[in-house]
């Protein structure tokens, strides 16, 4: 073996060379500053032509700078959404503390299998579920959680542990035939979906209640749904609710839920569902739990303290919930993945828990500590607990809760502008969060006018999908003409999940999230919408 060219290797990318690493870091954030200068498009042309005909791996060792050159050209010119002109999704700039801990942790590199794989990091994922569980379900007396590679995989958990409860021995026999069923709202997020099908269950047994106005799962045709399905036989696994949808950051009333799901699973001698919250978007409403409203410390204007006082209310429902999916990705401005399942009650863990004779593996295992007997994942990053100790410690709660308000801030003066619009509809005007849902249709049309019809029930869908249209139409032909340095960048939905008479609702969509953004954009983006025709 030619042992020289192994040394060589060695040397070069297994032996640390601060300056040489440092060195080349500094170039990434020279060019990260630079690309920040430039209007928020894709500044690089893609080329998928030849992704999979030219895959090609270098013939000889190189050196660190061949690993940044293997890379680079798909880092410049991309976009990272730090600019404050993306309002398009739940999508935003990662903050600078959540990179100092994700960098500490690439550079030990955990696993957080097991305790002998992680040391430390095992400790500090129980520290930061521990403080999540804690800002969530208020002050609750023995939580756990386990960091997850994103909110799809947080809900399988709340839903796999449904199965476990509705149908003891599914995890080792399978569903056998079971009548199973689960249920959402219809404005619930498509990874429940995913997670029906994925589970065995099937989507066809995933059942959405419809949502009111206020995208808020309808109580009435949940209880209806229940009694439905449990004098059928069905067992219902699952029901998991809405802290916040992708698009209108509707909140359901998981209270609400709770007491008709005892009710009826009671009235049916059934067992109760997992009571699931997605809170994927919404959870970091809870920072402002705690805020005194009467003192006021932040400063906040009357019409913000409203707000937080319905962020307050809705934030409530939380305790009554089983567990929690969490995205620290979305609202805690991380790094990916940073999702968490939260449960409130450790013992609920049970119903994932395998043997240790089922990981020969991890022998020494003990279920205590070591995570690898009940997640899905065997290996797993430590990426998350890093990233949210790091950000929750150094921005603090005050800091969180002047972030989270300024969101709301900033969508309800978006709402406001819009809404005094004629040709403009709101359609979330009572959703506290950071989306805004709105209709423009052509000057001269009533816009209100037309969503009082639909909602009364007195406009054919035949005549609505010609407004719906138009409505299409209109975002379309802002798209092409707006100037990428200066207008605000929106997306669109097809339906936001509230559905009157059955009828979906397209919209225009721009999510306040990015702590950049600032009133000038708004007003600007609500004085071209008032000019359009
Ligand atoms: C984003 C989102 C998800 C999916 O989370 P990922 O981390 O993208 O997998 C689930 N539920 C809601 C409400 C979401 O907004």
């Amino acid at each position: 073996m030619n042992r020289q060219l192994h040394d060589q290797i060695l040397k070069t990318f297994f032996e640390c060379d601060p300056p040489a690493i440092t060195a080349i870091f500094r170039e990434f954030l020279n060019a990260l500053t630079a690309e920040d200068t430039l209007p928020p498009v894709a500044q690089m042309a893609q080329n998928y032509e030849t992704a999979r005909s030219n895959p090609e791996i270098h013939l000889l060792p190189g050196n660190l700078k061949d690993a940044r050159d293997a890379v680079f050209p798909y880092f410049w010119g991309t976009d990272s959404w730090s600019s404050p002109l993306h309002l398009e999704n739940v999508k935003g700039p990662a903050n600078y503390a959540s990179l100092v801990g994700a960098l500490a942790c690439l550079l030990k590199n955990p696993n957080l299998c097991t305790d002998t794989y992680s040391q430390r990091s095992n400790e500090l994922e129980v520290k930061s579920v521990t403080a999540l569980a804690n800002l969530l379900f208020y002050h609750t007396r023995d939580p756990w959680g386990v960091f997850t590679m994103g909110g799809t995989i947080s809900n399988l958990y709340g839903a796999r542990i449904g199965i476990e409860k509705a149908l003891p021995g599914a995890m080792q026999q399978g569903l056998r035939g079971a009548r199973l069923a689960g249920i959402v709202s219809a404005a619930a997020h498509y990874s429940n979906r995913s997670v029906a099908g994925w589970l065995g269950l099937g989507t066809a047994n995933l059942h959405a209640i419809p949502t009111d106005a206020k995208l808020a799962m309808r109580l009435d045709l949940l209880g209806e749904t229940l009694d439905r399905l449990y004098a059928d036989g069905t067992r219902v696994a699952f029901v998991t609710a809405t802290f916040g949808t992708t698009d209108a950051s509707g909140v359901d009333d998981i209270a609400g839920i709770r007491a008709v799901i005892e009710d009826k699973a009671a009235a049916h001698g059934m067992p109760v569902p997992q009571l699931h919250v997605d809170a994927a978007v919404g959870w970091a409403l809870s920072f402002l739990t705690a805020y005194d409203l009467t003192a006021n410390p932040l400063d906040f204007s009357a019409e913000l303290l409203e707000q937080v006082r319905r962020a307050q209310a809705h934030a409530l429902g939380l305790r009554q919930a089983d567990s929690i999916t969490i995205d620290f990705h979305k609202m805690g401005w991380g790094h990916y993945p940073g999702s968490a399942f939260l449960v409130n009650n450790r013992s609920d863990l049970r119903y994932l828990a395998r043997e240790v004779s089922e990981t020969p593996y991890f022998s020494e295992a003990d279920g205590r500590r070591d995570p690898a007997l009940f997640t899905l994942e065997c290996s797993r990053p430590a990426l998350g607990p890093y990233t949210v100790m790091a950000s929750l410690n150094a921005i603090g709660l005050s800091g969180w809760q002047l972030l989270i308000a300024r969101s709301l801030e900033l969508a309800q003066r978006l709402k406001d502008r819009l809404e005094a619009i004629d040709h403009c509809k709101v359609l979330n005007p009572g959703t506290t969060g950071p989306g805004v849902v709105w209709w423009v249709l052509p000057k001269g049309r009533n816009a209100k006018e037309i969503f009082a019809r639909l909602e009364a029930g007195e406009l054919p869908p035949e005549k609505f999908a010609g407004y719906a249209a138009e409505i299409r139409r209109l975002f379309d032909k802002r798209q092409e003409s707006m100037d990428p340095a200066r207008d605000a960048r929106l997306s669109f939905t097809t339906g936001i999940g509230y559905q009157p008479h059955g009828i979906d609702l397209p919209a225009w969509k721009a999510v306040l999230f990015n702590p950049r953004t600032d009133e000038a954009i708004i007003d600007r983006l609500a004085a071209g919408i008032a000019e359009m025709v």
